[in-house]
């Protein structure tokens, strides 16, 4: 137990507001592995590295934020936290409230959330509300709940959530000696974007007034930020909100993304891009990472895969630059696009006889 990693609260302790260390509520978040993508590497000529985000107790980066919000919210003595969710805000929110304590109330949207989310916050007792709406009207409702009641809203609009998820940037930086030359990620209601821009330049000791501002900088520079939104879903490419967001990736399926304005200041400081990937894109990356590099990931977690193959294939990303990728949730969450064939058919299994003979030459091996 010696070496156990405690979590992302006491691991950066010296660079997280001190009061998240009043009462810590985790479940050992964080230290998820960054992973060398030589096949993306292959087909990108950069060098590529996933941060497997999935590997995250509740299957998704959420649990980042979710401690350092859980953690203020048990220090202020709550009993009751709300949050709008596509799905992955509501599994980490009921996960880490039952550690607290505390009850979980969960506003999400109709009918549009994948199964292993939902199963997950019912497993841990949330108090499931499904609205007759869609994200962005849930997230108004929680707000307003939160404004109202006793209630604390622990959506990523709570400044501790992207605190928490800052995280994920300073274990790249760790990892990688420096930080990359591009990161991308796709883009929902843009809290992880916010959080990671934030994280890369405090590390590099552009944030003097931070908690840690004052610790040596541990970065010698910043990357380039390049988010991906769903073309269905993609406000910040258009320039205005999209009132029926669509697409398969429902992690992002977001209209009015509540850091709009931190994305686009991520974008424009860093020399970066936010830029839309099409549903088949998206599919196509997700087979990519799961058939070729050995990770499973949900829909919208491709969503960074899928745009940094089509930068690729325009000739935009630079040869030899070094690049991280963070896939944002595990592709057990969502696992029915693992079992369709990119044109849409159903994938059944080869049935064989019992006898060795079948088999193998069901294989091809004869
Ligand atoms: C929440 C989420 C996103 C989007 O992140 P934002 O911070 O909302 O931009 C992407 N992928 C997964 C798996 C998520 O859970």
């Amino acid at each position: 137990m010696a070496h156990q990693w405690r979590g992302v609260v006491a691991e950066y302790a010296d660079r997280l507001p001190a009061h998240l260390l009043e009462r810590t509520v985790t479940l050992g978040e964080g230290g998820t592995p960054l992973v060398p993508a030589p096949v993306l590497s292959e087909r990108t000529g950069a060098d590529v590295y996933l941060k497997v985000e999935g590997m995250n107790p509740t299957g998704s980066f959420k649990d980042r934020g979710m401690t350092a919000a859980m953690s203020a919210a048990a220090g202020r003595g709550a009993k009751v936290v709300v949050c709008a969710s596509t799905g992955n805000t509501s599994a980490s929110a009921a996960a880490y409230a039952t550690r607290a304590g505390m009850i979980c109330a969960v506003l999400v949207p109709d009918g549009k959330i994948a199964m292993g989310k939902l199963s997950q916050a019912i497993a841990h007792g949330a108090r499931l509300l499904q609205v007759d709406g869609n994200f962005d009207d849930c997230l108004v409702a929680a707000r307003k709940l939160a404004e109202s009641y006793p209630v604390e809203l622990v959506n990523s609009v709570n400044p501790d959530r992207i605190e928490g998820q800052k995280t994920g940037a300073f274990e790249i930086v760790d990892a990688l000696g420096d930080a990359p030359d591009i990161h991308v990620l796709p883009v929902g209601n843009a809290g992880n974007i916010t959080a990671y821009w934030k994280g890369f330049r405090e590390y590099a000791g552009l944030c003097p007034d931070a908690p840690g501002g004052s610790l040596p900088a541990v970065a010698t520079r910043t990357p380039a930020m390049w988010g991906f939104q769903a073309a269905g879903a993609a406000p910040i490419v258009l320039g205005h909100p999209v009132t029926e967001p669509e697409t398969v990736a429902t992690a992002i399926r977001i209209g009015n993304p509540a850091s709009w304005r931190q994305a686009e200041e991520a974008r424009d400081d860093s020399g970066g891009v936010i830029e839309s990937v099409t549903d088949d894109q998206i599919l196509a990356a997700h087979r990519v990472l799961s058939a070729e590099a050995g990770v499973f990931v949900e829909p919208g977690s491709a969503a960074g895969v899928a745009g940094l193959l089509s930068r690729a294939e325009r000739g935009l990303v630079p040869a030899g630059a070094r690049v991280t990728v963070t896939v944002t949730g595990h592709g057990l969450k969502d696992p029915q696009w693992a079992l369709r064939t990119l044109d849409g058919a159903d994938v059944e299994p080869t049935r064989v006889s019992a006898d060795v003979v079948s088999i193998a030459d069901a294989l091809d091996l004869s």
